[in-house]
């Protein structure tokens, strides 16, 4: 099964992730993890996706589809995978069909979730992350039992830049301009399920397992 998981930056992405990797042992891309992860090592893709990202700004096409060409090489080996912040624009999604036509794969479902604006801000301002393990918690939402430290891994909780007030609202205006024309996309492909991201984490998982 190949997924992808679709929605505004605050919608749950991550989250959910995290309960489809223990579910159905799907490989898990994510782009935005990759940008940071590159970041925090100061490669060259890194140091080139900085100031996109510090700005809210999408990373420019031609370094996104590079990066995921070189990612979807170790896909065929895998039992599926789940796509977590790719494709985010529409040249993006054409590259990534042409990509898996290539490879003799498909999406099979786009698994879109919807939330209202007001609530996906109070869930970015306050999401606290672990860097390296991507555990996420929310200081209102879903606490750690330990304030600003991982229940799972140790590591010490961070707000990320990108996270914050003034940067979040230029993210919401690039996924409203650029990437939430995809859902007409996926929807003529017959292969968007919308869901209510509203709720709470599992909440919102068992809906998604009632589409599986
Ligand atoms: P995310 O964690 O998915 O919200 O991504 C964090 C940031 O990484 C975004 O605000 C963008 O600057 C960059 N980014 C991640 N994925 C993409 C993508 N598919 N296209 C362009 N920029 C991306």
């Amino acid at each position: 099964m190949n997924l992808l998981l679709f929605g505004a930056p605050g919608t749950g992405k991550g989250t959910q992730s995290a309960f489809f990797i223990s579910h159905y042992k799907l490989f898990h891309i994510s782009t935005g993890d990759l940008f940071r992860k590159a970041l925090r090592e100061k490669t060259p893709l890194g140091l080139k996706a900085q100031s996109y990202m510090d700005r809210g700004e999408l990373v420019p096409d031609s370094v996104v589809i590079a990066l995921i060409e070189q990612v979807l090489v170790d896909v065929k080996s895998r039992n599926g995978f789940i796509l977590d912040g790719f494709p985010r624009t529409l040249a993006q999604a054409e590259s990534l069909d042409s990509l898996l036509n290539n490879m003799g794969l498909k999406l099979d479902k786009v698994l879109y979730l919807n939330v209202p604006e007001e609530i996906l801000i109070e869930r970015i301002v306050g999401r606290r992350v672990a860097e390296k393990s991507g555990y996420v918690y929310h200081i209102k939402f879903n606490p750690p039992e330990k304030e600003g430290i991982c229940d799972k891994s140790g590591e010490k909780l961070i707000h990320r830049n990108d996270d914050k007030e003034g940067v979040v609202t230029q993210r919401l205006k690039a996924y409203k301009e650029q990437t939430a024309p995809l859902i007409e996309y996926y929807r003529e492909k017959n292969i968007l399920f919308e869901l209510d991201g509203c709720g709470s984490p599992k909440k919102v998982f068992s809906r998604i397992q009632s589409l599986m």
